[in-house]
Protein backbone atom coordinates (compact mmCIF):
# COMPACT_ATOMS: atom_id res chain seq x y z
CA UNK A 1 0.00 0.00 0.00
CA UNK A 2 1.72 3.85 -0.98
CA UNK A 3 2.20 5.62 1.71
CA UNK A 4 1.53 9.57 1.60
CA UNK A 5 2.35 12.52 3.96
CA UNK A 6 1.11 15.61 3.72
CA UNK A 7 0.83 18.96 6.28
CA UNK A 8 -3.03 19.10 5.86
CA UNK A 9 -5.38 16.51 5.29
CA UNK A 10 -8.77 17.13 5.03
CA UNK A 11 -11.48 14.26 5.06
CA UNK A 12 -14.64 15.77 2.77
CA UNK A 13 -14.76 18.12 0.05
CA UNK A 14 -18.15 19.73 0.80
CA UNK A 15 -17.78 23.66 2.06
CA UNK A 16 -16.08 22.92 5.17
CA UNK A 17 -13.51 20.37 3.22
CA UNK A 18 -13.16 23.18 0.37
CA UNK A 19 -12.45 26.40 2.11
CA UNK A 20 -9.67 24.77 5.12
CA UNK A 21 -7.94 22.83 1.93
CA UNK A 22 -7.89 26.38 0.09
CA UNK A 23 -6.75 28.44 3.07
CA UNK A 24 -4.18 26.25 3.75
CA UNK A 25 -2.84 25.71 0.65
CA UNK A 26 -2.67 29.52 0.32
CA UNK A 27 -0.51 29.42 3.68
CA UNK A 28 2.46 27.04 1.60
CA UNK A 29 1.14 24.21 3.23
CA UNK A 30 0.68 20.45 1.39
CA UNK A 31 -2.62 19.29 1.17
CA UNK A 32 -4.85 16.41 0.36
CA UNK A 33 -8.84 15.65 0.48
CA UNK A 34 -10.35 13.05 0.52
CA UNK A 35 -13.46 12.21 -1.00
CA UNK A 36 -15.89 9.19 -0.74
CA UNK A 37 -18.28 10.09 -3.68
CA UNK A 38 -17.05 9.88 -6.84
CA UNK A 39 -18.07 13.76 -7.43
CA UNK A 40 -16.27 16.45 -5.32
CA UNK A 41 -18.41 18.89 -3.86
CA UNK A 42 -20.16 17.88 -0.77
CA UNK A 43 -24.04 17.51 -0.07
CA UNK A 44 -24.14 21.17 -0.56
CA UNK A 45 -23.11 20.45 -4.57
CA UNK A 46 -24.59 17.18 -4.88
CA UNK A 47 -27.53 17.08 -3.00
CA UNK A 48 -28.34 19.57 -1.21
CA UNK A 49 -27.92 23.90 -1.44
CA UNK A 50 -26.75 24.14 -5.26
CA UNK A 51 -29.55 21.51 -6.57
CA UNK A 52 -32.40 22.45 -4.53
CA UNK A 53 -31.38 26.16 -5.28
CA UNK A 54 -31.51 25.58 -9.11
CA UNK A 55 -34.75 23.73 -9.05
CA UNK A 56 -36.38 26.51 -7.24
CA UNK A 57 -35.16 29.20 -9.74
CA UNK A 58 -35.99 26.45 -12.49
CA UNK A 59 -39.31 26.53 -11.55
CA UNK A 60 -39.66 29.85 -10.52
CA UNK A 61 -38.71 30.92 -14.70
CA UNK A 62 -40.48 27.74 -16.43
CA UNK A 63 -43.70 28.46 -14.43
CA UNK A 64 -43.63 32.45 -14.68
CA UNK A 65 -44.46 32.68 -11.38
CA UNK A 66 -43.67 36.10 -11.12
CA UNK A 67 -46.69 36.63 -14.25
CA UNK A 68 -48.98 35.33 -11.73
CA UNK A 69 -49.62 38.53 -9.94
CA UNK A 70 -50.24 40.22 -13.40
CA UNK A 71 -52.01 37.93 -15.39
CA UNK A 72 -53.42 35.69 -12.75
CA UNK A 73 -53.22 32.67 -10.83
CA UNK A 74 -55.07 30.26 -13.33
CA UNK A 75 -53.02 31.59 -16.19
CA UNK A 76 -52.11 28.14 -18.26
CA UNK A 77 -48.62 27.44 -17.98
CA UNK A 78 -46.80 24.31 -19.93
CA UNK A 79 -46.57 21.49 -18.04
CA UNK A 80 -43.46 21.33 -16.40
CA UNK A 81 -41.97 18.20 -17.02
CA UNK A 82 -38.84 16.54 -14.61
CA UNK A 83 -36.34 17.15 -18.13
CA UNK A 84 -37.24 20.65 -18.18
CA UNK A 85 -35.70 20.92 -14.61
CA UNK A 86 -32.85 18.60 -14.91
CA UNK A 87 -31.85 19.86 -17.69
CA UNK A 88 -31.13 22.86 -16.20
CA UNK A 89 -29.84 21.59 -13.31
CA UNK A 90 -27.09 19.20 -14.67
CA UNK A 91 -25.64 22.75 -16.68
CA UNK A 92 -25.23 24.32 -12.59
CA UNK A 93 -23.57 21.22 -11.11
CA UNK A 94 -21.52 20.43 -14.27
CA UNK A 95 -20.08 24.01 -13.64
CA UNK A 96 -20.13 24.12 -10.28
CA UNK A 97 -17.69 21.15 -10.47
CA UNK A 98 -15.68 22.22 -13.38
CA UNK A 99 -14.97 25.22 -10.91
CA UNK A 100 -14.02 23.29 -7.68
CA UNK A 101 -11.47 21.13 -9.57
CA UNK A 102 -10.34 23.90 -10.78
CA UNK A 103 -9.66 25.91 -7.50
CA UNK A 104 -8.06 22.39 -6.11
CA UNK A 105 -5.87 22.30 -9.14
CA UNK A 106 -4.70 26.08 -9.11
CA UNK A 107 -3.75 25.53 -5.51
CA UNK A 108 -2.09 22.73 -6.23
CA UNK A 109 -4.40 20.60 -3.47
CA UNK A 110 -4.34 16.43 -4.25
CA UNK A 111 -8.42 15.20 -4.25
CA UNK A 112 -8.17 11.45 -3.88
CA UNK A 113 -11.44 9.42 -4.31
CA UNK A 114 -12.14 6.62 -1.27
CA UNK A 115 -13.32 6.04 2.13
CA UNK A 116 -11.27 7.89 4.93
CA UNK A 117 -10.82 5.90 8.24
CA UNK A 118 -8.60 6.74 11.01
CA UNK A 119 -5.75 3.89 12.28
CA UNK A 120 -5.03 6.49 15.15
CA UNK A 121 -4.52 10.21 15.96
CA UNK A 122 -1.73 10.25 12.87
CA UNK A 123 -2.41 8.27 9.99
CA UNK A 124 -5.53 7.39 7.95
CA UNK A 125 -6.21 4.25 5.60
CA UNK A 126 -7.88 5.73 2.36
CA UNK A 127 -10.35 2.33 1.49
CA UNK A 128 -12.11 1.80 -1.74
CA UNK A 129 -15.63 0.56 -1.89
CA UNK A 130 -14.75 -3.05 -1.24
CA UNK A 131 -13.04 -1.89 1.62
CA UNK A 132 -9.23 -2.70 -0.13
CA UNK A 133 -6.72 -0.35 1.17
CA UNK A 134 -6.01 2.35 -1.39
CA UNK A 135 -3.30 4.55 0.57
CA UNK A 136 -1.57 5.03 4.26
CA UNK A 137 -1.97 8.81 4.85
CA UNK A 138 0.14 10.39 7.62
CA UNK A 139 -0.60 14.10 8.58
CA UNK A 140 0.21 17.13 10.63
CA UNK A 141 -2.83 18.36 10.94
CA UNK A 142 -6.43 17.31 9.89
CA UNK A 143 -9.67 18.22 9.55
CA UNK A 144 -13.22 16.09 9.54
CA UNK A 145 -15.34 18.03 7.11
CA UNK A 146 -17.51 14.33 6.28
CA UNK A 147 -20.69 16.17 6.98
CA UNK A 148 -24.44 15.12 7.20
CA UNK A 149 -26.91 12.73 5.68
CA UNK A 150 -30.74 12.63 6.25
CA UNK A 151 -31.51 10.53 9.21
CA UNK A 152 -33.72 7.63 8.04
CA UNK A 153 -35.19 5.35 10.41
CA UNK A 154 -34.81 1.85 9.27
CA UNK A 155 -38.37 1.27 9.26
CA UNK A 156 -39.39 3.74 6.80
CA UNK A 157 -39.30 1.96 3.41
CA UNK A 158 -37.19 4.64 1.02
CA UNK A 159 -37.19 2.96 -2.65
CA UNK A 160 -36.30 5.93 -5.67
CA UNK A 161 -39.78 5.85 -6.98
CA UNK A 162 -41.99 7.13 -3.52
CA UNK A 163 -40.76 7.35 -0.48
CA UNK A 164 -37.67 9.68 -0.66
CA UNK A 165 -35.38 11.64 1.21
CA UNK A 166 -33.72 15.13 -0.06
CA UNK A 167 -30.96 13.05 -1.79
CA UNK A 168 -33.63 10.42 -3.31
CA UNK A 169 -36.05 12.93 -4.32
CA UNK A 170 -33.35 14.22 -6.83
CA UNK A 171 -33.76 10.90 -9.27
CA UNK A 172 -37.30 11.16 -9.39
CA UNK A 173 -38.80 10.65 -13.12
CA UNK A 174 -41.94 12.87 -13.44
CA UNK A 175 -43.19 15.82 -11.26
CA UNK A 176 -45.52 14.14 -8.87
CA UNK A 177 -49.58 15.32 -8.83
CA UNK A 178 -49.80 14.99 -4.94
CA UNK A 179 -46.68 15.18 -2.67
CA UNK A 180 -46.72 14.68 1.31
CA UNK A 181 -43.96 16.48 2.77
CA UNK A 182 -42.92 14.74 6.79
CA UNK A 183 -41.63 18.26 8.64
CA UNK A 184 -41.97 21.30 8.14
CA UNK A 185 -38.24 22.30 9.05
CA UNK A 186 -35.89 23.89 6.28
CA UNK A 187 -35.63 21.50 4.45
CA UNK A 188 -38.97 20.21 3.66
CA UNK A 189 -40.66 23.71 4.09
CA UNK A 190 -38.27 24.89 0.97
CA UNK A 191 -39.03 21.65 -1.08
CA UNK A 192 -43.15 22.07 -0.48
CA UNK A 193 -43.09 25.69 -1.62
CA UNK A 194 -41.25 24.68 -5.03
CA UNK A 195 -43.64 21.61 -5.75
CA UNK A 196 -46.36 23.62 -4.75
CA UNK A 197 -45.37 26.18 -7.42
CA UNK A 198 -44.97 23.63 -9.94
CA UNK A 199 -49.13 22.86 -9.57
CA UNK A 200 -48.48 19.52 -7.50
CA UNK A 201 -50.95 19.20 -4.56
CA UNK A 202 -49.07 19.53 -1.42
CA UNK A 203 -48.96 18.63 2.35
CA UNK A 204 -46.79 19.42 4.90
CA UNK A 205 -47.18 17.32 7.89
CA UNK A 206 -45.46 18.32 11.43
CA UNK A 207 -45.59 17.31 14.73
CA UNK A 208 -45.50 20.89 15.70
CA UNK A 209 -48.35 23.40 15.19
CA UNK A 210 -46.67 25.83 12.48
CA UNK A 211 -43.49 25.80 10.11
CA UNK A 212 -40.35 26.90 11.04
CA UNK A 213 -40.33 27.71 14.28
CA UNK A 214 -36.97 29.07 14.14
CA UNK A 215 -38.56 31.43 12.56
CA UNK A 216 -39.68 35.04 14.33
CA UNK A 217 -43.25 33.96 14.59
CA UNK A 218 -44.84 37.29 12.43
CA UNK A 219 -42.33 36.10 9.61
CA UNK A 220 -43.46 32.46 10.20
CA UNK A 221 -47.12 33.43 9.77
CA UNK A 222 -46.66 35.71 6.99
CA UNK A 223 -44.63 32.51 5.00
CA UNK A 224 -47.77 29.96 5.98
CA UNK A 225 -50.33 32.57 4.77
CA UNK A 226 -48.02 32.84 1.15
CA UNK A 227 -47.90 28.90 1.02
CA UNK A 228 -51.97 28.53 1.80
CA UNK A 229 -52.11 30.65 -1.29
CA UNK A 230 -50.30 28.60 -3.64
CA UNK A 231 -52.24 25.60 -2.91
CA UNK A 232 -49.80 24.15 -0.02
CA UNK A 233 -51.89 22.21 2.92
CA UNK A 234 -50.27 22.29 6.33
CA UNK A 235 -51.60 19.76 8.91
CA UNK A 236 -49.97 20.08 12.62
CA UNK A 237 -49.95 18.29 15.93
CA UNK A 238 -49.69 15.20 13.99
CA UNK A 239 -46.98 12.08 14.84
CA UNK A 240 -46.12 9.64 12.10
CA UNK A 241 -46.75 6.22 12.80
CA UNK A 242 -46.07 4.06 9.84
CA UNK A 243 -45.60 4.87 6.09
CA UNK A 244 -46.12 2.32 3.23
CA UNK A 245 -46.42 2.04 -0.12
CA UNK A 246 -49.94 1.04 -1.54
CA UNK A 247 -49.32 0.43 -5.36
CA UNK A 248 -49.00 3.55 -7.09
CA UNK A 249 -49.45 5.71 -3.81
CA UNK A 250 -48.08 5.87 -0.34
CA UNK A 251 -49.83 6.13 2.80
CA UNK A 252 -48.77 7.89 5.89
CA UNK A 253 -50.51 7.32 8.84
CA UNK A 254 -50.51 8.73 12.53
CA UNK A 255 -50.53 8.28 16.15
CA UNK A 256 -54.08 9.78 16.55
CA UNK A 257 -55.47 6.99 13.89
CA UNK A 258 -55.86 8.96 10.62
CA UNK A 259 -54.13 8.71 7.73
CA UNK A 260 -53.29 10.13 4.27
CA UNK A 261 -52.12 9.21 0.68
CA UNK A 262 -50.40 10.95 -1.94
CA UNK A 263 -48.76 9.90 -4.97
CA UNK A 264 -44.89 10.50 -3.74
CA UNK A 265 -43.58 11.37 -0.04
CA UNK A 266 -40.86 13.36 0.97
CA UNK A 267 -39.33 12.28 4.64
CA UNK A 268 -37.69 15.55 5.83
CA UNK A 269 -37.72 14.84 9.45
CA UNK A 270 -33.36 15.89 10.23
CA UNK A 271 -30.20 15.15 9.53
CA UNK A 272 -27.19 13.54 11.31
CA UNK A 273 -23.46 13.67 11.56
CA UNK A 274 -22.11 11.33 8.70
CA UNK A 275 -18.86 9.45 10.66
CA UNK A 276 -19.94 5.91 8.98
CA UNK A 277 -16.64 3.90 8.50
CA UNK A 278 -14.44 6.55 9.99
CA UNK A 279 -13.29 5.12 13.19
CA UNK A 280 -12.96 8.22 15.00
CA UNK A 281 -12.55 6.32 18.58
CA UNK A 282 -9.25 4.96 16.90
CA UNK A 283 -8.33 8.56 16.64
CA UNK A 284 -9.44 9.27 20.17
CA UNK A 285 -12.66 10.83 19.44
CA UNK A 286 -15.90 10.35 20.61
CA UNK A 287 -19.75 11.74 19.61
CA UNK A 288 -21.50 13.38 21.89
CA UNK A 289 -24.48 13.28 23.14
CA UNK A 290 -26.71 14.48 20.15
CA UNK A 291 -24.64 12.79 17.67
CA UNK A 292 -21.96 15.41 16.79
CA UNK A 293 -18.37 15.59 17.17
CA UNK A 294 -17.51 18.03 19.96
CA UNK A 295 -14.96 20.93 18.98
CA UNK A 296 -13.85 23.95 20.94
CA UNK A 297 -14.25 27.25 19.94
CA UNK A 298 -11.41 26.68 17.35
CA UNK A 299 -12.08 24.04 16.02
CA UNK A 300 -10.48 21.23 17.82
CA UNK A 301 -11.62 18.48 18.50
CA UNK A 302 -10.05 16.60 21.89
CA UNK A 303 -7.17 15.96 19.96
CA UNK A 304 -5.96 19.53 19.33
CA UNK A 305 -4.35 18.37 16.18
CA UNK A 306 -7.68 17.54 14.45
CA UNK A 307 -10.05 19.99 13.99
CA UNK A 308 -13.52 19.18 12.52
CA UNK A 309 -15.94 21.78 10.68
CA UNK A 310 -19.44 22.10 9.46
CA UNK A 311 -22.43 19.74 9.24
CA UNK A 312 -20.60 16.82 11.52
CA UNK A 313 -20.24 19.46 14.34
CA UNK A 314 -24.10 19.96 14.19
CA UNK A 315 -26.04 23.36 14.30
CA UNK A 316 -25.86 25.52 12.40
CA UNK A 317 -25.20 23.17 9.75
CA UNK A 318 -25.45 25.14 6.48
CA UNK A 319 -22.81 25.81 3.84
CA UNK A 320 -22.30 29.54 4.32
CA UNK A 321 -21.03 28.68 8.15
CA UNK A 322 -19.70 25.29 7.32
CA UNK A 323 -17.27 27.10 4.79
CA UNK A 324 -16.19 29.78 7.08
CA UNK A 325 -15.84 27.21 10.06
CA UNK A 326 -13.62 25.17 7.83
CA UNK A 327 -11.02 28.25 6.80
CA UNK A 328 -10.79 29.12 10.44
CA UNK A 329 -10.29 26.02 11.40
CA UNK A 330 -7.27 25.67 8.84
CA UNK A 331 -5.98 29.09 9.99
CA UNK A 332 -5.66 28.00 13.54
CA UNK A 333 -4.24 25.09 12.54
CA UNK A 334 -1.15 26.77 11.22
CA UNK A 335 -0.97 29.76 13.36
CA UNK A 336 -2.44 32.45 11.03
CA UNK A 337 -3.93 35.22 12.50
CA UNK A 338 -7.93 34.12 13.36
CA UNK A 339 -10.77 35.15 14.80
CA UNK A 340 -13.68 33.08 16.36
CA UNK A 341 -16.79 32.33 14.60
CA UNK A 342 -19.03 35.64 14.33
CA UNK A 343 -21.91 35.67 16.96
CA UNK A 344 -24.25 36.14 14.73
CA UNK A 345 -24.25 35.52 10.82
CA UNK A 346 -27.62 35.47 7.86
CA UNK A 347 -29.80 32.79 7.92
CA UNK A 348 -31.33 32.31 4.38
CA UNK A 349 -34.47 29.97 4.19
CA UNK A 350 -35.06 29.68 -0.10
CA UNK A 351 -38.97 29.21 0.28
CA UNK A 352 -41.16 30.91 -2.27
CA UNK A 353 -41.12 33.50 -0.87
CA UNK A 354 -38.05 33.39 0.96
CA UNK A 355 -36.47 34.33 3.78
CA UNK A 356 -33.44 35.65 5.69
CA UNK A 357 -32.81 36.97 9.11
CA UNK A 358 -29.95 38.04 11.26
CA UNK A 359 -29.71 38.76 14.96
CA UNK A 360 -32.35 38.40 17.87
CA UNK A 361 -36.47 37.53 17.12
CA UNK A 362 -39.27 39.31 18.88
CA UNK A 363 -39.57 36.74 20.90
CA UNK A 364 -35.98 36.54 22.29
CA UNK A 365 -35.86 40.02 22.63
CA UNK A 366 -39.00 39.48 25.09
CA UNK A 367 -37.37 37.05 26.77
CA UNK A 368 -34.34 38.60 27.29
CA UNK A 369 -36.25 41.59 28.51
CA UNK A 370 -35.17 44.36 26.21
CA UNK A 371 -37.19 47.74 25.30
CA UNK A 372 -37.58 46.99 21.89
CA UNK A 373 -39.52 48.75 18.94
CA UNK A 374 -40.45 47.73 15.60
CA UNK A 375 -39.76 49.48 11.87
CA UNK A 376 -42.10 47.75 9.32
CA UNK A 377 -42.03 48.02 5.43
CA UNK A 378 -44.50 45.65 3.40
CA UNK A 379 -43.58 44.92 -0.21
CA UNK A 380 -47.01 46.38 -1.25
CA UNK A 381 -45.45 49.70 -0.35
CA UNK A 382 -42.01 49.02 -2.39
CA UNK A 383 -42.31 50.37 -5.69
CA UNK A 384 -39.82 47.76 -7.47
CA UNK A 385 -42.06 44.83 -6.17
CA UNK A 386 -45.08 46.10 -7.92
CA UNK A 387 -42.81 46.70 -11.20
CA UNK A 388 -41.23 42.80 -11.07
CA UNK A 389 -44.71 41.31 -9.91
CA UNK A 390 -46.33 42.12 -6.60
CA UNK A 391 -45.69 39.47 -4.45
CA UNK A 392 -46.17 39.43 -0.70
CA UNK A 393 -43.63 40.73 1.57
CA UNK A 394 -42.51 42.25 4.81
CA UNK A 395 -38.85 43.75 6.48
CA UNK A 396 -39.19 44.03 9.86
CA UNK A 397 -37.18 45.69 12.06
CA UNK A 398 -35.95 45.53 15.85
CA UNK A 399 -34.52 48.42 17.62
CA UNK A 400 -33.48 48.87 20.73
CA UNK A 401 -36.29 51.96 21.69
CA UNK A 402 -33.90 54.30 23.74
CA UNK A 403 -30.16 53.39 22.07
CA UNK A 404 -31.84 53.00 18.34
CA UNK A 405 -29.19 49.95 17.86
CA UNK A 406 -30.70 47.69 14.86
CA UNK A 407 -31.17 44.16 17.23
CA UNK A 408 -32.78 41.80 14.59
CA UNK A 409 -34.11 42.34 11.08
CA UNK A 410 -36.11 39.77 9.11
CA UNK A 411 -37.17 39.85 6.10
CA UNK A 412 -40.10 37.64 3.79
CA UNK A 413 -40.16 38.27 0.31
CA UNK A 414 -38.61 38.59 -3.11
CA UNK A 415 -34.73 38.87 -2.72
CA UNK A 416 -34.81 38.67 0.88
CA UNK A 417 -31.77 36.53 1.07
CA UNK A 418 -29.62 39.19 -1.18
CA UNK A 419 -30.66 42.37 0.82
CA UNK A 420 -30.34 40.75 4.35
CA UNK A 421 -26.74 41.24 3.93
CA UNK A 422 -27.34 45.26 3.81
CA UNK A 423 -28.87 45.19 7.01
CA UNK A 424 -26.54 42.32 8.76
CA UNK A 425 -23.08 45.04 7.75
CA UNK A 426 -24.99 47.62 9.04
CA UNK A 427 -25.51 45.60 12.35
CA UNK A 428 -21.71 44.54 12.60
CA UNK A 429 -21.10 47.91 13.09
CA UNK A 430 -23.61 48.54 15.56
CA UNK A 431 -25.70 50.91 13.63
CA UNK A 432 -28.54 52.60 14.92
CA UNK A 433 -32.40 52.55 13.43
CA UNK A 434 -31.82 55.98 11.47
CA UNK A 435 -28.67 54.98 9.72
CA UNK A 436 -31.21 53.59 7.30
CA UNK A 437 -32.67 56.92 7.08
CA UNK A 438 -29.81 59.41 6.40
CA UNK A 439 -29.32 56.71 3.47
CA UNK A 440 -30.03 57.51 -0.29
CA UNK A 441 -31.12 54.17 -1.75
CA UNK A 442 -31.12 53.56 -5.22
CA UNK A 443 -34.85 53.25 -6.58
CA UNK A 444 -36.76 51.36 -7.20
CA UNK A 445 -35.13 48.78 -5.10
CA UNK A 446 -35.75 45.99 -2.76
CA UNK A 447 -33.37 47.49 -0.75
CA UNK A 448 -35.46 50.54 -0.55
CA UNK A 449 -37.27 48.71 1.73
CA UNK A 450 -34.57 49.08 5.06
CA UNK A 451 -35.17 53.28 4.74
CA UNK A 452 -38.93 52.71 4.87
CA UNK A 453 -38.82 50.03 7.52
CA UNK A 454 -36.66 52.98 9.69
CA UNK A 455 -39.00 55.67 8.83
CA UNK A 456 -41.92 53.42 10.31
CA UNK A 457 -39.88 52.04 13.69
CA UNK A 458 -38.39 55.69 13.73
CA UNK A 459 -41.40 57.67 13.99
CA UNK A 460 -42.94 55.21 16.48
CA UNK A 461 -40.04 56.19 19.16
CA UNK A 462 -40.02 60.35 18.17
CA UNK A 463 -43.95 60.33 19.14
CA UNK A 464 -43.27 58.61 22.20
CA UNK A 465 -40.51 60.80 23.22
C1 LIG B 1 -31.80 19.83 0.60
C2 LIG B 1 -30.79 20.71 1.28
C3 LIG B 1 -30.79 22.06 1.03
C4 LIG B 1 -29.85 22.89 1.65
N1 LIG B 1 -29.88 24.22 1.38
C5 LIG B 1 -28.96 25.04 1.94
C6 LIG B 1 -28.92 26.43 1.63
O1 LIG B 1 -29.75 26.91 0.85
N2 LIG B 1 -27.98 27.20 2.19
C7 LIG B 1 -27.04 26.69 3.05
O2 LIG B 1 -26.18 27.46 3.54
N3 LIG B 1 -27.05 25.37 3.39
C8 LIG B 1 -27.98 24.55 2.84
N4 LIG B 1 -27.98 23.20 3.14
C9 LIG B 1 -27.00 22.69 4.10
C10 LIG B 1 -25.63 22.44 3.43
O3 LIG B 1 -25.77 21.61 2.31
C11 LIG B 1 -24.72 21.80 4.44
O4 LIG B 1 -24.69 22.60 5.60
C12 LIG B 1 -23.30 21.71 3.89
O5 LIG B 1 -23.27 20.88 2.75
C13 LIG B 1 -22.35 21.14 4.94
O6 LIG B 1 -21.08 21.15 4.44
P1 LIG B 1 -19.97 20.14 4.96
O7 LIG B 1 -18.72 20.52 4.24
O8 LIG B 1 -19.97 20.10 6.42
O9 LIG B 1 -20.47 18.69 4.50
P2 LIG B 1 -20.98 18.07 3.15
O10 LIG B 1 -21.34 19.10 2.14
O11 LIG B 1 -22.01 17.10 3.53
O12 LIG B 1 -19.70 17.29 2.59
C14 LIG B 1 -19.15 16.21 3.28
C15 LIG B 1 -18.36 15.35 2.31
O13 LIG B 1 -17.62 14.38 3.06
C16 LIG B 1 -17.60 13.16 2.34
N5 LIG B 1 -17.32 12.07 3.29
C17 LIG B 1 -18.08 11.63 4.32
N6 LIG B 1 -17.46 10.63 4.98
C18 LIG B 1 -16.28 10.43 4.34
C19 LIG B 1 -15.18 9.52 4.53
N7 LIG B 1 -15.16 8.65 5.56
N8 LIG B 1 -14.15 9.57 3.67
C20 LIG B 1 -14.12 10.46 2.64
N9 LIG B 1 -15.14 11.35 2.40
C21 LIG B 1 -16.18 11.33 3.26
C22 LIG B 1 -19.01 13.09 1.77
O14 LIG B 1 -19.06 12.21 0.66
C23 LIG B 1 -19.24 14.56 1.36
O15 LIG B 1 -18.83 14.78 0.02
C24 LIG B 1 -28.91 22.34 2.53
C25 LIG B 1 -28.89 20.97 2.79
C26 LIG B 1 -29.81 20.14 2.15
C27 LIG B 1 -29.78 18.67 2.42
Amino acid sequence: MEQLYADYVVIGSGPAGQKAAIQAAKLGKSVIVLEKSPHPGGSSLNSGTIPSKSLKEAILDLTDFYERSFYGQNRVVREISINDLNYRLNIVLDEQRKMLLRQFEKNKIRLIHGIARFNDKNRITLVDHKRDPLFQIAFEHCLIATGSKPRNPINVPFDKEKILDSTLLLAIDHVPKTLIVLGGGIIGSEYASFFAALGTEVTVVDKRDHLLPLLDHEIGMHLQKALTSIGLKFVGNQEIDSIKRLNEHVEASFKDGSSIQAEMLLYALGREADVDMLQIEKAGIQLDKSGYIPVNALFQTVVPHIYAAGDVIGTPALASTSMEQGRLAARHAFGAQTHHFPSFYPIGIYTIPEISSCGYTENELKQLGFRYEIGRAYYYEIARNQIVGNDPGLFKILFHAETLEILGIHIIGRAATEVIHIGQVAMSFNARIDYFIDQVFNYPTYAEGYRIAALNGFNKVKHRK
